[in-house]
């Protein structure tokens, strides 16, 4: 390996130095590292760094001299909560964890900040025009979310976009904005349609955008029908195809949309039917989260010519429609990785402003009003999921005891190798414990060693790795299979949460969102540990967490102390997450809280108590009355045989009955 000098004197040092013994749980991060030798304390920054809290959180999260993470909802604007404290109150208030707490004025800062860099960049290039971003309802649902969400979009026009039936509904009944747009996109039906152009006489600015060839006919028969003109878009299938995860929402062969053919017919269509002027809008959406800003660039360049296009031929174009896809920095390392993003709002409002502008430009058509559906770059930051760790399972570390030399050969030969571990020879002698486990298992297999020796034989192997773990932690680069071990030896840290309810994209598709503790960041983390969740589902664990290169597989995590809380908190969450989580084993929709920040603290908006047991149950058909019903009558016929006396009975019916008012989660 070719290092350089500083490196390589550093590594001829560690390797005079005593091999750690097997208890040192060293960190695995090099500086940490350095940290650890020097025996210089842990400190917040060191935290800092680790979680990369800034790199993700700011401005709104960070981490406060008592070590706890604190949350600043108004952004840089001033004014900050204590969150492990704030989750401590409202544990008092009767508020169970697993608890998801909103942050409205996070909500209102991510309006603001995203009509602000459009509008520093509708000045920057002398934009005839203006910027109208609408909320696309499908991120976060919720009434109190989209209610707020209206009232901050006020100031900035700020309208709605509705992606179904039931969104539209929604829409309709919650934007009350003048002005404000309502984007009517999706798979339509007459009613839809109808009542999308009804929604004209509320006073709403309601734009039907055709998705499907079908649904120009249907638009066409609507507006005669109802005898109003709708406001028309066409959604393009562009060819610039986004990146990553969702790249498949563009193409050819996408799913949504219109191509360039089936554009021209439309146009064909409402000129015959006289309603040209009608068509007003394109829209494009090449997908979420795109991380590279010239995949961006690609599609409004692509889109704008389309727009210009579409003007030529006669259409009254107003409106270009750049769909989502402004990215979330999940990882804080401001790349094109799939979970992170190689520019910020500002850039991505520029680049949109200005790539519209050129186009039209070029060939004198008036520039559009721009808007956009960006739901992920609001939502995702205004929620924080809190859950708390039932407990650990570690694998067993201790120093083992000497093996006598009556032994059978295989524990014999395990603890040699113990003994010889070096940093010169602890690559190839992990092979040779990995290969004396396997043995003692085939031999154990055919009844040729017994279970004490197993048992033997298994702690002795743990401890091997222990203590070529702690070497392996101390070197530069390490070979694949022995940063494996890293995973193989990693706690398992029981959390009190389902990922299927929700976390849903971290199991579905391997989303990764920023987690870490609440507490105790002015120590030292000194475990790894994966998450596993309390559904019986072996999937139901997140072992997958930022970092700064790529992904690491365990998380630095504190080792629990007995009767002191340990909260961890999963950020960024606040987009897709909630809608599409399962019930999954009947764990339900989680508490949440909704807090405003006020000149002396906090205010507490709004408690959605989260499902009970009677609630989920009914959603699978049960009714809670026939079930408490029948376990009346089993104890009643228990009773009868004297197989329960009447104490236990009275208890189990007791229990049964106040399960079904009480929460999904575990009571800590
Ligand atoms: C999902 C979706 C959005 C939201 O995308 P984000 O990347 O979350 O901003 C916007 N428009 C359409 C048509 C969508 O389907």
């Amino acid at each position: 390996m070719s290092s350089p000098a500083t490196a390589a004197s550093s590594d001829t040092e560690s390797l005079s130095t005593q091999p750690p013994t097997v208890t040192s749980l060293a960190p695995s991060h090099s500086a940490l590292v350095a940290d650890a030798v020097t025996q210089k304390s842990w400190t917040i920054e060191d935290s800092e760094k680790l979680y990369r809290i800034q790199g993700w959180g700011e401005p709104y999260f960070s981490i406060n001299a008592a070590g706890h993470v604190t949350v600043s909802p108004k952004g840089d604007r001033g004014g900050s909560l204590d969150l492990y404290e704030l989750v401590e109150s409202l544990k008092q208030r009767n508020l169970a964890l697993p608890l998801l707490i909103r942050f409205s004025d996070i909500l209102e800062d991510r309006i603001d900040r995203l009509n602000s860099c459009f509008a520093r960049a509708i000045a920057r290039y002398s934009y005839k025009n203006v910027y109208r971003g609408v909320f696309p309802v499908k991120c976060n649902q919720h009434r109190q979310l989209i209610q707020d969400l209206v009232r901050f979009g006020q100031p900035h026009h700020f309208g709605l976009e509705a992606g179904s039936k039931p969104e539209l509904m929604i829409a309709l009944a919650t934007l009350k904005t003048p002005g404000a747009l309502l984007i009517c996109n999706g798979y339509k039906d007459r009613e839809y349609i109808e009542t999308a152009i009804l929604a004209q006489r509320l006073g709403q600015t309601s734009v039907i955008v055709l998705e499907q060839i079908e649904e120009v006919e249907l638009a066409i028969a609507a507006s005669i029908a109802l005898k109003i003109k709708p406001v028309l878009g066409v959604r393009a299938k562009l060819t610039t195809k986004g990146v990553g995860r969702w790249g498949g929402s563009t193409g050819d062969r996408a799913k949504f949309g219109l191509t360039i053919p089936e554009i021209i017919r439309a146009v064909g269509e409402l000129e015959k039917a006289g309603m040209l002027d009608c068509l007003q809008l394109l829209h494009f959406h090449i997908g979420s989260q795109i991380s590279s800003i010239s995949v961006i660039k690609d599609a409004i360049r692509e889109a704008s010519h389309i727009y210009v296009e579409l003007a030529k031929l006669g259409a009254n174009m107003n409106y270009l429609d750049v769909g989502g896809g402004l990215g979330v920095d999940y990882d804080g390392s401001k790349t094109n990785f799939h979970t992170s993003k190689n520019y910020n709002m500002q850039n991505y409002a520029n680049d949109v402003v200005a790539g519209v502008k050129d186009a039209c430009d070029e060939r004198k058509i008036p520039v559009p009003i721009i808007i956009s559906e960006s739901g992920r770059a609001i939502a995702s930051h205004q929620s924080v999921l809190v859950f708390d760790v039932l407990g650990t399972s570690d694998v067993p570390r201790e120093v083992p005891e000497p093996v006598d030399e009556n032994a059978h050969l295989i524990p014999r030969n395990l603890y040699e190798i113990y003994q010889s571990i070096t940093p010169e020879n602890y690559q190839e002698v992990y092979h040779d414990a990995i290969q004396f486990k396997e043995e003692a298992v085939s031999l154990f297999n055919l009844g040729y060693l017994g279970i004490a020796e197993r048992a033997k034989t298994e702690q002795l192997y743990w401890a091997c790795c222990d203590k070529i773990q702690a070497i392996a932690r101390q070197k530069e680069y390490v070979s694949d299979d022995l940063e494996d071990l890293e995973k193989v030896m990693a706690s398992i840290y029981y959390i009190n949460l389902s990922v299927f309810q929700s976390v849903p994209d971290s199991w579905a598709i391997n989303q990764l969102f920023p987690i870490m503790p609440l507490n105790r960041l002015d120590e030292e983390p000194t475990a790894r540990g994966v998450l596993a969740d309390i559904t019986c589902d072996s999937d139901g664990k997140i072992d997958q967490f930022i970092d700064l290169r790529d992904v690491k597989s365990v998380l630095e995590l504190h080792t629990l102390k007995p009767g002191e809380p340990y909260y961890l908190a999963l950020f960024l969450g606040g987009a897709y997450q909630e809608i599409m989580g399962n019930l999954h084993n009947l764990f339900g929709d989680v508490n949440t809280v909704h807090i405003q920040l006020t000149p002396s603290g906090y205010h507490i908006e709004h408690v959605v108590k989260g499902d009970t047991m009677k609630q989920v149950l009914s959603y699978v058909q049960y009714d809670s009355e026939s079930l408490v019903e029948s376990i009346r009558r089993q104890t009643e016929a228990a009773l009868q045989q004297n197989k329960i006396t009447l104490s236990e009975a009275q208890l189990l019916l007791q229990n049964y009955e106040r399960s079904l008012g009480k929460y999904t989660y575990l009571q800590s």
